[in-house]
């Protein structure tokens, strides 16, 4: 392992002193016993005493009864995430790496060849409630959504850099939220370890290369969960004269349609940063007769403003990608973002050549799979393009989703 002792000891280190013992309330103890992960502020009858982020939680049902345990997080509504459910069992190092271990062995033979980036730890459908680890070659990248993981992060690490000899480095990003609490045991959002190293990396998808940034960009600086629609996306664009990719972030499904031999790729996405990556990233894949033979254009620009103009100037296109970002976050914006997915299909639509396939993603958590497909076909319809469906997917196989509230994304495929 090239992360030495002393680099892991600048993370904080889990306090396995006194712990909270929770007495729940019937409905946090169903649910519990469902293996659901979140014990909810509300579900809660008593606790033993107040603590700090990431304290263990011994969970009894009213008798007093063990029924789990769990991390502990004061300002989140989900005050405990579980992860012992039932059976006795201590909540400690060798907890985390079986866990770990698991959620890596769930994965074998689910990544495909010549790719060695991936979704080693969903979160909560992973076991891990409110953290996330993204292996991208010899990175480790992580996102912590919970202060509770902020003690637990050494195991967490220590664990996967001995299961997977081939990391060497840590990328660490934080969740808006809990950045102030980090700041106090010096976890900054953005942190690298070793110290002075770079998280920047050139990884492999399906034969691709990419480069990322795990310290910085979204996410954990690339959209791993769209890497099976990238892939449909490429054997759609076969000999294809002209393929649009709107949202199109550092050019995945553009590289996928390029090297499928795709005449033209158009890419869009007004993120000046992302359209920089998308050059690199196409410089990276020369090799690839595909993509140096495909004339690719990167356009940084509202996606709306560009469909606008591309239909203005009589543009057709025989594949068109829309993977825009979540419209959603709140139940409230759930309305205003079914309009948004509506107007964004029947514009894409304008472009797009008769018979041509729309691709159209949605990561919207608050949208679900139904509600989406149901709206865009409505907008095709109204538009005089009905939707000849002919594949809807959701999560990929290192992305699962064992929970409603863990499931985010869906993606159809259409004739029009
Ligand atoms: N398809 C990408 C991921 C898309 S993420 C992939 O496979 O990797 C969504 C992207 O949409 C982000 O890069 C963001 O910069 C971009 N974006 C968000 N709003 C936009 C808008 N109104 N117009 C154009 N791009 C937008």
């Amino acid at each position: 392992m090239s992360l030495k002792p002393e680099e892991l000891a600048a993370l904080p280190q889990a306090k396995t002193g006194r712990r909270i013992a929770v007495r729940l309330k019937p409905k946090g103890l169903q649910a519990l016993r469902h293996g659901h992960p979140w014990v909810f502020e509300d579900s809660i009858l008593k606790l033993s005493h107040e603590g700090e982020p990431g304290d263990v939680c011994a969970l009894f049902d009213e008798k007093g009864v063990f029924a789990g345990a769990g991390l502990y997080d004061p300002v989140s509504n989900v005050r405990v995430k579980a992860l012992v459910h039932g059976r006795q069992e201590n909540l400690d190092a060798t907890l985390i790496k079986r866990l770990a271990a698991q959620a890596l062995a769930a994965r074998e033979g689910a990544i495909p060849p010549e790719t060695n980036a991936f979704r080693a730890v969903n979160g909560d459908s992973d076991g891990f409630p409110g953290i996330v680890f993204d292996l991208y070659a010899d990175v480790l990248a992580t996102k912590l959504y919970s202060a509770a993981w902020l003690p637990w992060l050494r195991p967490c690490v220590e664990a996967f850099f001995e299961l997977r000899p081939e990391l060497k480095r840590l990328a660490v990003r934080l969740s808006r939220e809990i950045r102030k609490d980090a700041a106090k045991l010096y976890v900054h959002d953005g942190m690298v370890l070793p110290r002075g190293s770079s998280s920047e990396v050139v990884f492999l998808e399906n034969g691709i290369k990419f480069e990322a940034v795990p310290a910085e960009g979204q996410k954990t600086g690339f959209f791993l969960d769209q890497r099976e629609n990238r892939a449909e996306v490429g054997r759609l664009c076969q000999g294809r004269d002209a393929v649009l990719n709107l949202f199109s972030y550092s050019g995945g499904f553009s590289l996928y349609a390029a090297r499928a031999g795709a005449k033209k790729v158009l890419s869009v996405d007004f993120s000046r940063q992302a359209v920089e990556a998308m050059k690199r990233n196409f410089q990276l894949n020369a090799e690839h007769p595909g993509v140096a033979r495909c004339e690719h254009e990167e356009i940084a620009a509202d996606a709306f403003d560009a469909l606008q103009k591309l239909h203005e100037s009589g543009s057709l296109f025989d594949v068109v990608v829309v993977d825009p970002p979540s419209f959603a976050k709140a139940e409230a914006e759930k309305p205003g973002a079914l309009r948004s997915y509506a107007r964004l299909c029947r514009a894409a639509l304008k472009t797009l050549r008769k018979n041509g396939v729309l691709v159209f993603a949605s990561c919207s958590s608050r949208v679900s799979a139904d509600e989406l497909f149901e709206t865009i076909h409505g907008a095709a319809a109204s538009a005089g393009r009905p939707l000849k469906e002919f594949k809807r997917t959701s999560h990929a196989p290192d992305h699962p989703a064992k929970f409603k509230e863990s499931s985010y994304l869906k993606c159809l495929y259409a004739r029009a």
